[in-house]
């Protein structure tokens, strides 16, 4: 491992034990010291990315403290995610640009938000969202644009393109 993954998985492992000193805190840093090796080598090996350039920007990325961030929900398995090196692949990959919506079945353009105009029983139309608390219903995709995710870390969980339906 690099110089710096190996001062910065210490860094925050002090910063989890400094949390919550103690035994709760000596367990948190050891956690931590088995669980970002553990990540890195695994996106590293998926996403063909540098360990060194992943911490980097997970680091960057990271809006709360360590121990809420390095938690298994933000970084799961990505063997089921579609991995795109731009957004531009993306779209050409799915070139229709029409989305599933798992709640109302009809087709979006939106990948996020159903714009459907489906009108539920309710007399409502359906305004889906694929980041709302029920998520994608199990339905949907999970994506990964390289060029982005570098910076933000960010994998996108959207409602499945019509493109895959078909395959
Ligand atoms: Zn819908």
């Amino acid at each position: 491992m690099s110089d710096y993954i190996t001062t910065t998985i210490e860094a925050l492992a002090k910063q989890a034990y400094d949390g919550w000193p103690g035994h709760v805190g000596e367990e948190r840093a050891c956690e931590l010291r088995a669980f970002i090796p553990d990540r890195l080598e695994h996106y590293s090996q998926h996403l063909g990315i540098d360990k060194e350039q992943l911490l980097r920007a997970w680091e960057e990325g990271r809006r709360v403290n360590t121990i809420n961030h390095y938690q298994q929900s933000r970084y799961p398995n990505v063997n089921d995610v579609h991995v795109f090196k731009t957004l531009d692949e993306f779209k050409a990959r799915f070139s229709s640009g029409k989305f599933r919506c798992p709640a109302c079945s009809k087709e979006t353009s939106n990948p996020y938000e159903c714009n459907s105009g489906h009108i539920d029983s309710n007399g409502e139309a359906c305004n889906w969202k694929s980041y709302g608390f029920l998520g994608t219903l199990g339905k949907g995709v999970e994506v990964i644009v390289l060029d982005d995710f570098i910076k933000t870390g960010a994998i996108h969980s959207i409602f499945s393109p019509v493109e895959l339906e078909d395959a």
